[in-house]
């Protein structure tokens, strides 16, 4: 197993638990859809496998260590935030912020040789060799979203968490990014995605529904007649 989560709790400043109790895993060569309501806990489970959240009980083990406790492992995982996240005044051009994924990656593990030549298949892997030297602040937000994926790519991580990464792209754009990932995924890499809005569920091997804790999770026929409790979940929540 990749990703092995068991019994995680987390709390924030002593509030009611984000996440309680959550046993998932994550094998090679899958790529997971992570659905579930605003404040189901998605970012906060996806942060506590990157290790930048501490569990109050349970375990994280990533590539068989703790992230927490161990950098290394987190140069294996490559973070794909929304596109609003990304301050795009920053006078940042598209291979700048590849360029950056790039160098998280130790030559020793490059399967392509050399910066240059993995920060051109990134890009070129979501359609934006034209727009390489580009400032971010002149790109659509789809566009920002597929130079974010172009980043984790260059990376040439083990595993690629994105947190809702859809939030308001356009429709080629998410369909690019999330061909990339397919192809990621045939070549073994894991994949877990987070999104609150529903797409295309036949992409995706699995669909784990999270609200606090794991509603259901398994092959995504078996889920979707789960979605409405979910949904009812979050109602009772507000
Ligand atoms: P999701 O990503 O599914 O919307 P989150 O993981 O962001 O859910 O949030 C889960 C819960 O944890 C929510 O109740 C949210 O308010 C709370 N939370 C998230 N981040 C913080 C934080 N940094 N400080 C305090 N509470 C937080
Ligand atoms: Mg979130």
């Amino acid at each position: 197993m990749v990703i092995r989560v068991s019994g995680l709790t987390v709390t924030y400043n002593g509030s009611e638990p984000a996440l309680r109790d959550v046993t998932l895993e994550f094998d090679r060569g899958e790529m997971v859809l992570l659905m579930g309501p605003n404040g189901a806990g998605k970012s906060t489970l996806i942060k506590a496998v990157l290790g930048v959240v501490r569990p109050i009980s349970g375990k994280v083990e990533v590539l068989g260590s703790d992230p927490v406790k161990d950098r290394s492992v987190r140069r294996r995982m490559a973070y794909v935030p929304q596109a609003r996240s990304l301050n795009t005044l920053a006078p940042l051009r598209v291979r700048d912020l590849v360029e950056m994924g790039a160098r998280l990656l130790p030559d020793s593990t490059d399967p392509d040789g050399g910066l240059d030549g993995r920060i051109r298949q990134a890009v070129e892997a979501v359609g934006l060799a034209d727009r390489i030297d580009r400032r971010i602040s002149q790109l659509s937000g789809g566009q920002i979203a597929r130079a974010l994926m172009a980043r984790a790519l260059a990376q040439n991580p083990e595993i690629y968490l994105l947190d809702e990464p859809f939030e308001s792209i356009d429709a080629a754009s998410e369909a690019m990014i999330l061909r990339a990932l397919r192809s990621e995924r045939d070549r073994g890499k894991v994949v877990v995605l987070a999104e609150h809005h529903i797409t295309d569920f036949s992409l995706f091997d699995r669909v784990v529904l999270l609200n606090r804790t794991v509603i259901a999770s398994g092959r995504p026929e078996e889920v979707l007649p789960h979605l409405p409790s979910a949904a009812d979940g979050h109602r009772s929540d507000r």
